[in-house]
């Protein structure tokens, strides 16, 4: 099946004389698995063709953007559109109050919305904004939950810290990681006494609407439900960080799955529909407090760009009720193909989902936060993940991620995926510690 992998390996050479390891984002490069990355060069539907012409079914999906698939016709036509009138004016323009206006018509609690480029310019300015509206300076997070690479935010992170193994990164200040208190996921009795033991100290919790940054692990029952009780208590704010489960896990987002009402929410990746997007927004109280209106600062000479608005606004106007079936009914049936393989190879596992975010977690236990992760037998991932490519799927590179269904996938994309399981499941049972 496979043409080689010549190109890619040739371009990754090339690239890292001119980038720093190659890559532009650290998990996209092979770092934890091995091997060569993929140099991809076009997608279409579930579909992605790398730099040698390999077939890819893509279960990445832009790490969560892609929820119609690759170069969707409306989502691409409509950039194409708004291409064409100009690229960037620096001035307010009509996209982005319509994409304000779709955001906040379906996520309830979003009262006022603000546009930027990326989920982590969203936390970082959401956690900015709490601490001004509070007055106060700690946040609470918890350990494998990602929002970014924030200063304050990057300790015990999941995603590409989780992999790589870091406990933090160099360059963040004691001062900066002094006002982050890191509790462990689902964990609410640290919660209440991390409040006790800082009175009047913590701006906000912020959250994962649903972890998805250490593999997906959904919030225990009455956890986020509790967090904003215990957030209000204590005069503190609740962030729901939705970058990755917003718009994919639902209509509306966790928020629509669950129905706790945070004070604020960060949204990126679907919003944006594959171009650089994102927000935060929530209560307008707490949104009236930035500038210009208020004395928070937030700004920026791209946000709410043309073309990025018509591109997100075309996806979420694509996005009806048979998309997110679809997105559901795909997690399921990805969820019991790995099910139905690993059993069949004698491995210990468990598939866990948040809403249709789907992770695979090697070992006995069921994991319920970062210690958890960190504990199931990632060892056997890169194997596993190798005979996948191998088989032309495309997995995320990393143990700690969760995989990306699209609503683009068909019988056919199943079909690779299936038959590329069995080997995929011996080679993670033959794994070597
Ligand atoms: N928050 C969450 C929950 C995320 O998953 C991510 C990225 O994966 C971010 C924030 C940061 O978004 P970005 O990579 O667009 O900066």
């Amino acid at each position: 099946m496979s043409t080689g992998t010549e190109q890619s390996k040739a371009w990754f050479e090339r690239a890292k004389t001119a980038i720093p390891g190659g890559v532009n984002s650290p998990v996209r490069a092979f770092n934890s698995v091995g091997g060569t990355p993929r140099f991809m060069v076009r997608g279409e539907g579930p579909h992605l063709w790398d730099a040698d012409g390999n077939r890819y079914v893509d279960l990445v999906s832009s790490w969560g953007p892609m929820i119609l698939g690759h170069a969707h016709p409306a989502v691409v036509e409509a950039a194409r559109r708004a291409a064409t009138s100009g690229l960037s004016f620096g001035t307010p323009t009509i996209g982005e109050v319509e994409l304000a206006e779709e955001i906040i018509g379906r996520v309830g609690p979003v009262e006022r919305v603000r546009l930027v480029n990326s989920g982590t310019e969203a936390t970082m300015s959401a956690i900015r904004l709490a601490r001004g509206f509070t007055g106060r300076s700690k946040i609470v997070k918890f350990a494998g939950c990602y929002h970014g690479h924030v200063d304050a935010l990057l300790a015990e992170a999941g995603s590409g810290v989780a992999t790589l193994g870091l406990p933090t990164s160099p360059g963040v200040t004691g001062a900066q990681a002094a006002d982050t208190l890191v509790l462990p996921y689902n964990d609410l009795d640290a919660v209440r006494k991390s409040f006790v033991d800082n009175p009047g100290e913590i701006a906000a919790v912020i959250t994962e609407a649903a972890a998805g940054n250490m593999g997906a692990v959904a919030p225990a029952d009455g956890f986020n439900a509790g967090l904003r009780e215990l957030a209000h208590e204590h005069g503190a704010l609740l962030i729901m960080d939705e970058v990755m489960t917003g718009f994919r896990v639902s209509h509306a987002g966790w928020f629509g799955l669950e129905g706790v009402a945070g004070d604020l929410y960060t949204f990126g990746k679907v919003m944006s529909g594959g171009l650089p997007a994102a927000a935060f927004g929530g209560r307008a109280d707490v949104m009236a407090k930035l500038a210009p209106g208020g004395p928070v600062y937030q700004a920026g000479t791209l946000s709410g760009n043309p073309v990025a608005v018509a591109a997100g606004l075309a996806t979420l106007r694509a996005a009806d009720h048979a998309v997110y079936a679809a997105l559901d009914a795909n997690a399921k049936r990805l969820g019991n193909l790995f099910h139905a393989a690993l059993s069949e190879a004698g491995v210990a596992h468990n598939v866990q989902y948040a809403g249709n975010l789907v992770s695979v977690f090697f070992g006995e236990t069921p994991v319920r936060d970062y210690a958890g992760a960190q504990a199931s037998e990632t060892w056997r991932f890169p194997t596993f993940f190798h005979a996948l490519l191998d088989g032309g799927v495309y997995a995320p590179p990393s143990a700690y991620e969760a995989w990306f269904v699209n609503a683009a996938m068909d019988d056919e994309a199943f079909s690779v995926i299936e038959a590329a399981l069995p080997a995929a499941a011996r080679a993670a049972a033959g794994a070597v510690q």
